[in-house]
């Protein structure tokens, strides 16, 4: 039997589960491939691709260096063709893939027929398995992230005191809620300077003729683990002391205050999400850290992230189709170019993304996913974008953070309430409404802020519905008080709006 591995774009690490099931270097032969035909698919961002790409060629040549031996393939089409054909170059007889993350790639692999047996390997890139996912959410009624989360701490005993969480307490989150007032002196980003193969992939990159987003350089990004791991250390010395007390804050020029930027390499698998667990709490015996940033932090990756991921794995194929408002709106132009919105927070956060690729969490989740929610537009044009512009995206990441979390599509499988918000919510947790054109108090009028008329218009749009969600009732109470008169208003103003999108 020979044995041959494929290693997948966001699988790039030593002990993925094919590699480690392979002890001979030598006579296990690898493929890599780069197929332009997924860049088909939507308008990725420019950087998304060169730090995919440009880890991929480390990896392979890290790879090299170990002894591997290693095919790498560029091709225009399909990843088909490369890959049969090298299946039969090196007679192959069993080809050993890790189950990939996204669900729609491990069917193109198993509709592929190839001409040797498919040997899948469970995904070992984060903490819970499928199956083990699978055994927890069985168990429940309603697969609630705190439930789970508290049984990722007790299961792999993070900042536990015998089956007592650190603190005694599970959650911090009233204490990290901070609105930045005053001056505030986050810690400049890591930044990589692009070495020869980064600028290889980058020159490469600017030759495409595809429809593509955002600006390709300066990419700064991290390309291989040795340097993820320096972003790691980076945020453990520098900024983890802070990420919780200014977690949901934005100000304008800082793009990530003290947000780690882990993401991608997590995504990618350079880092794996149990050592930046263990970092972090590492740090909090070692370095005294506030245990109300450790603890906000290490919920993001030990229950947000797995979270995430187990549901888009235990739910329908057809979940990422939800559309439990019946949105239709398409997605404004201006989504796709900053300069063509004069409203402020949106027009900071989507310079950002056209820079870099990135935005942090509150403004993915209370500008971003928030305006898309509260104006109607349609959740696939939502999500197809988030997908296309964002450097960490990937199917599994999407769906859920999106069509769930973000536009409570999925009418509440994974939300307990829509994150809806006015204009209110955005001017307490950051300084983006002291200089834009709309008065963030008002919601009618020539100077009303849109977040104020869309969310007025949505909750009286949506009454019925949210009336089934009981933690809205207060807000629709609020609505009540809003006269007949004004509420025409609104939604004569909500139309216009939306007409010039
Ligand atoms: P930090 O805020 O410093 O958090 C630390 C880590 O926790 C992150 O690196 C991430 O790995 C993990 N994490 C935290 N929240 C989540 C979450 N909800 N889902 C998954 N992981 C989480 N995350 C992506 O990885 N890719 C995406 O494409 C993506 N799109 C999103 C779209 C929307 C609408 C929303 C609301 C969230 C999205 N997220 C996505 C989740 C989260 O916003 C990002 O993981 C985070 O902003 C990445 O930046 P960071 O590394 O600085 O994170
Ligand atoms: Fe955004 Fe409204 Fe504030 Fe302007 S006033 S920055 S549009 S929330």
């Amino acid at each position: 039997m020979t044995v041959g591995i494929w290693i997948l774009g966001d699988q790039l690490w030593s002990q993925q589960a094919a590699l480690k099931s392979c002890d001979s270097h030598q006579d296990t032969p690898i493929i890599l491939i780069e197929s332009l035909d997924f860049v088909r698919v939507r308008p990725y961002h420019r950087q998304k691709l060169v730090l995919v790409w440009s880890a991929m060629r480390h990896f392979a040549a890290e790879l090299r260096e170990a002894g591997w031996s290693v095919t790498y393939i560029i091709t225009e089409e399909s990843v088909e063709f490369p890959l049969k054909k090298w299946i039969q170059d090196h007679q192959i007889t069993q080809l050993r893939v890790m189950i990939p993350n996204d669900r729609p790639f491990q069917q193109l692999i198993e509709n592929l027929q190839l001409p040797c047996q498919l040997n899948w390997l469970e995904n070992n890139h984060f903490l819970w398995s499928e199956p083990e996912f699978q055994q927890w959410s069985k168990r429940r009624k309603r697969l609630l992230m705190e439930d789970f989360y508290r049984e990722g701490r007790k299961r792999f005993n993070i900042l536990m005191a015998d089956d007592q969480p650190i603190g005694n307490r599970w959650n911090f989150d009233q204490e990290n809620r901070k609105p930045p007032k005053g001056k505030l002196n986050p810690p400049h980003p890591l930044e990589f300077e692009p070495d020869e193969i980064t600028q290889e992939t980058i020159e490469q990159v600017k030759q495409l003729s595809l429809p593509l987003y955002g600006k390709i350089e300066p990419f700064a990004w991290a390309v291989t683990r040795q340097q993820a791991l320096e972003v790691l250390q980076n945020f453990i010395e520098q900024r983890l002391a802070f990420f919780g007390s200014y977690q949901d804050a934005m100000v304008t020029g800082e793009q990530t205050l003290w947000h780690a930027l882990l993401s991608p390499y997590l995504n990618l698998g350079l880092l794996h999400p149990f050592e930046v667990i263990q970092a972090a709490e590492t740090a909090y015996y070692q370095n005294n850290l506030p245990l109300n940033s450790v603890e906000g932090f290490i919920r993001q990756v030990l229950g947000w992230r797995e979270y995430m991921h187990g549901i888009y794995r235990v739910m329908d194929a057809d979940y990422s189709e939800h559309n439990w408002f019946n949105h239709t709106q398409p997605l404004p132009e201006f989504f796709w170019d900053a300069e063509k919105t004069d409203m402020n927070c949106l027009h900071q956060a989507l310079s950002q993304v056209e820079t870099t690729g990135y935005a942090h969490h509150i403004q993915r989740l209370m500008i971003l996913s928030n305006f898309a929610l509260i104006a109607g537009i349609s959740p696939q044009e939502v999500e197809n974008w988030f997908h296309a512009v964002f450097i960490d995206a990937y199917d599994w990441v999407m769906q859920t953070n999106v069509i769930g979390m973000g536009l409570f599509a999925d009418g509440g499988i994974l939300a307990s309430k829509p994150y809806a918000a006015s204009a209110n919510y955005i001017n307490k947790m950051s300084d983006y409404c002291k200089t834009c054109i709309y008065n963030p108090r008002i919601r009618t009028g020539e100077k009303a802020c849109p977040f104020n008329v869309f969310y007025w218009d949505f909750l009286d749009r949506h009454r019925e519905k949210l009336k089934s969600q009981g933690r809205m009732n207060l807000v629709l109470s609020h609505l009540d008080k809003i006269s007949e008169n004004e509420r025409q208003m609104i939604h004569q103003q909500a139309e216009n709006l939306r007409s010039q999108f």
